[in-house]
C-alpha cells in the first residue's frame, strides 16, 4: 500500500449509510475525495429503520442461507441515552423534534434525523441504494469492490481506499453454552426477532441477559406474558422479584435447562418455561472481506486494529468506523473516528509506523489478558471518556464536558433505579450549579 500526500483526492468506498457510513461519508467529502457509499437496503439508517419482518429462524441466525434483516429495532423502543448524546458536534438532535419531544425519543425521531443530516451535507447524492457489497479484496495495490444485490448486476470496482460500517447489530450471539441446551426443544427466539410483546402473551418466559435490550424487552413482555424470568450473568444482579411487574423475577445464570422446560438458576429456583429469548447480543461479522491483509474476527475481537479503527498492515487506505462500544458518547466517538480516517487519508495527520501500531495493539491485547476481560470486550470502552479524548486530540478538537456530564447522570440514574423510567430523568445540564459543573472537570 502506498501511503497518502495532502494533494491526494482519493476515490473510496464507504460500505454501509448507517450512521457511521453517513459521518464517514460527510468527513471525506469535506476532504475533497471522491465517495461512494455502497448501501444494500433502499434507505439509509441502518439500525435506525425498523423493519417489522422478522427472520425464519426466530432470529437464531442459525441458517446461513436465510433472508436477513439488518435491524435489530422493536416497536416501541426509545434511545438507551438522552437526546442531547445522540447527535454530532456541528448537527444535533437536542435542538430538533420530529414530533417526539422526549428526552428518550422513539427510534423513527433517530431514523428522522439521520435522514435530514444526510440531506444537509450532500451525502444522500453519494449512496448507491440497493448495492450489496459482496466482496472486497486487494489486487495489485488497489482495492476491488464487487457490488451486487437487488436490481444491481453484479460488478467490480477498483478504489483507493475502503471505509467499513456495515453495523454490528444483526448476526445473532446466541448463548448455547448453556448445559442442555442441546435438549431443549421448547421454542427460543434471539431478540433480533422480538418486535412486539403479542406473541408472549400467557407464556412463561425466560430472558437471557442485562443489557438495554433485556431491561426493555422484559418488562413490556411483563405486561402480557404469565411470567417473565430475567437472567443474568453477570455478579452484580439482586435475585428478587419485581417491585413494578408481580410476575417477573430477576434470577442469577441459568445452571442447566432440561428437554421438559425445566430451567434451573444458580440460586437453586426451578421454573419450568414456554420460550427462552436471547437477548445476548451480536457477533461482528464482515462476510465480504476475503483477501485483506492479516485482519480477522475472533470472537468479536477485530484484529488487529490500531485504536479500534486501522488495521496496521493497509492503514490508513482500510478503516472500520463503530467497533467500539459501552460509552455514553457514541455517536460523537464515531464522528471522530470518521474526521480522522478522512484526515489520514489526505495525508494531514501521521499515523505511527506499522510497527509502532502493532505494538500499541499488542499492548492492548496484554492489558486485557492481565485483567482477564475476554476478547470479546476488546471494542468496549467501558464507559470511559478516554478514547474519545484521544481522538478529538488527534483530529485537533475537544468533547464538551457537558456532553459527559449528561452522559454521567444518564449512567447515574439507570444505576440508581434499574427500574427506573426514562422519563424520571431529569437531572441536565442546566440544573447544575456552576460549582458542580467546577466539581466535574476536576475528575
Ligand atoms: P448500522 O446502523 O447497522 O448501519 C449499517 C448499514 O450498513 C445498514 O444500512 C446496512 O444495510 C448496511 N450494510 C450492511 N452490510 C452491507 C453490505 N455488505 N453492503 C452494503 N451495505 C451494507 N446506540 C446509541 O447510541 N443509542 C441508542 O439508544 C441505541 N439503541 C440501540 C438499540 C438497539 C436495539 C440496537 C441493536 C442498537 C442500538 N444502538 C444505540 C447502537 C446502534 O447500533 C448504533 O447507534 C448505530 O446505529 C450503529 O451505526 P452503524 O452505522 O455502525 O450500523
Amino acid at each position: 500500500m502506498t501511503t497518502t500526500t495532502a494533494a491526494d483526492s482519493l476515490n473510496v468506498a464507504v460500505i454501509g449509510a448507517g450512521i457511521c457510513g453517513l459521518l464517514a461519508a460527510r468527513e471525506l467529502l469535506r476532504e475533497n475525495h471522491r465517495v461512494t457509499v455502497f448501501e444494500k437496503s433502499d434507505r439509509l439508517g441502518g439500525t435506525w429503520v425498523y423493519d417489522p419482518r422478522t427472520e425464519a429462524d426466530d432470529g437464531l441466525g442459525l441458517d446461513p442461507d436465510r433472508s436477513v434483516v439488518h435491524s435489530s429495532l422493536y416497536s416501541s423502543l426509545r434511545t438507551n441515552l438522552p437526546r442531547p448524546l445522540m447527535g454530532f458536534s456541528d448537527y444535533s438532535l437536542e435542538h430538533k423534534s420530529y414530533g417526539d419531544p422526549r428526552m428518550f425519543p422513539g427510534h423513527d425521531e433517530v431514523r428522522k434525523f439521520l435522514e435530514d443530516f444526510a440531506e444537509e451535507f450532500g451525502v444522500v447524492e453519494v449512496v448507491r441504494f440497493n448495492s450489496e457489497v459482496i466482496g472486497v479484496e486487494i489486487r495489485d495495490g488497489e482495492f476491488v469492490v464487487e457490488v451486487g444485490g437487488g436490481t444491481v448486476a453484479t460488478a467490480e470496482e477498483v478504489f483507493d481506499a475502503v471505509v467499513v460500517c456495515n453495523g454490528h447489530h444483526t448476526e445473532p450471539r446466541v448463548a448455547n453454552d448453556i448445559p442442555g441446551m442441546d435438549e431443549w426443544s421448547r421454542k427460543q427466539v434471539h431478540s433480533h426477532n422480538y418486535r412486539v410483546p403479542e406473541p408472549y402473551r400467557d407464556q412463561v418466559v425466560v430472558v437471557i441477559g442485562n443489557g438495554p435490550s433485556a431491561l426493555d424487552i422484559s418488562r413490556e413482555i411483563a405486561t402480557v406474558a404469565k411470567e417473565v424470568h430475567l437472567s443474568s450473568r453477570s455478579s452484580n444482579v439482586k435475585v428478587s422479584r419485581s417491585d413494578v411487574y408481580e410476575n417477573m423475577w430477576q434470577h442469577s445464570k441459568i445452571d442447566r435447562v432440561f428437554g421438559d422446560g425445566r430451567v434451573v438458576f444458580g440460586e437453586g429456583q426451578s421454573i419450568e418455561a414456554d420460550i427462552i429469548l436471547h437477548c445476548t447480543g451480536y457477533k461482528i461479522h464482515f462476510p465480504f472481506l476475503r483477501k485483506i491483509g492479516d485482519v480477522h474476527v475472533d470472537d468479536n475481537r477485530v484484529g488487529p486494529l490500531y485504536k479500534h479503527v486501522f488495521p496496521p498492515q493497509l492503514a490508513p487506505r482500510l478503516a472500520f468506523v463503530g467497533l467500539v462500544f459501552n460509552q455514553g458518547v457514541l455517536f460523537r466517538t464515531f464522528e471522530l473516528q470518521a474526521k480522522w480516517i478522512a484526515l489520514a487519508l489526505s495525508g494531514k495527520i501521521s499515523l505511527p509506523s506499522q510497527d509502532e501500531m502493532l505494538i500499541d495493539v499488542r499492548k492492548h491485547y496484554q492489558e486485557m489478558d492481565e485483567k482477564g476481560i475476554p476478547k470479546r470486550f476488546s471494542h468496549s470502552l467501558n464507559f470511559q471518556f478516554e478514547y474519545v479524548d484521544w481522538l478529538a486530540a488527534q483530529v485537533g478538537c475537544k468533547v464538551d464536558d457537558r456532553l459527559k456530564h449528561i452522559c454521567k447522570t444518564a449512567y447515574e440514574h439507570f444505576i440508581a433505579q434499574p427500574n427506573g423510567s426514562r422519563d424520571a430523568f431529569r437531572r441536565m445540564d442546566s440544573e447544575l450549579t456552576d460549582s458542580e459543573v467546577a466539581q466535574y472537570k476536576q475528575q
